[in-house]
């Protein structure tokens, strides 16, 4: 498989479907298939990268761009107010299995802790 060839790479490219909730000329955010949490969306910027450590190589732009884009899709779901969690894995111990950069947006209702 190529590294373009993700799933999220096919979801940008509209060639399979996804339940899409926000996007700008940066970023797309649309709802895990598999939510953690009352409301659990995906936020991916346009220009692709496969984790941090990828996109780390890109201007710094685009990271600034990547995260006001997740900042951007929380305040349309309506998240700023009750506050909500941003993670995103990067490599394998993390759990990352779709290999093109992503941040999870969790939150709408009050989310568990794990010691951090
Ligand atoms: P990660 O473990 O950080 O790589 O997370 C990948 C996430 O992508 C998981 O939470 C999956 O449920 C989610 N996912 C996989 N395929 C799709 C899809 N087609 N549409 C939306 N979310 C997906």
């Amino acid at each position: 498989m190529q590294d373009s060839d993700t799933i999220f790479d096919k979801i940008l490219a509209r060639q399979i479907p996804a339940a899409i909730v926000y996007e700008d000329n940066d970023v797309l955010a649309f709802k895990d298939i598999q939510p953690q949490a009352k409301i659990h969306v995906l936020v991916i910027p346009k220009r692709r990268a496969t984790n941090l450590n990828d996109l780390k190589n890109q201007p710094a732009s685009n990271l600034g761009a990547f995260m006001i884009g997740v900042a951007k899709a929380a305040e349309h779901l309506g998240l700023v107010e009750g506050g909500y969690r941003v993670v995103l894995n990067s490599g394998a111990n993390a759990g990352q299995t779709v290999f093109y950069v992503h941040a999870h947006i969790l939150g709408g209702e009050p989310l568990g802790t794990f010691g951090i």
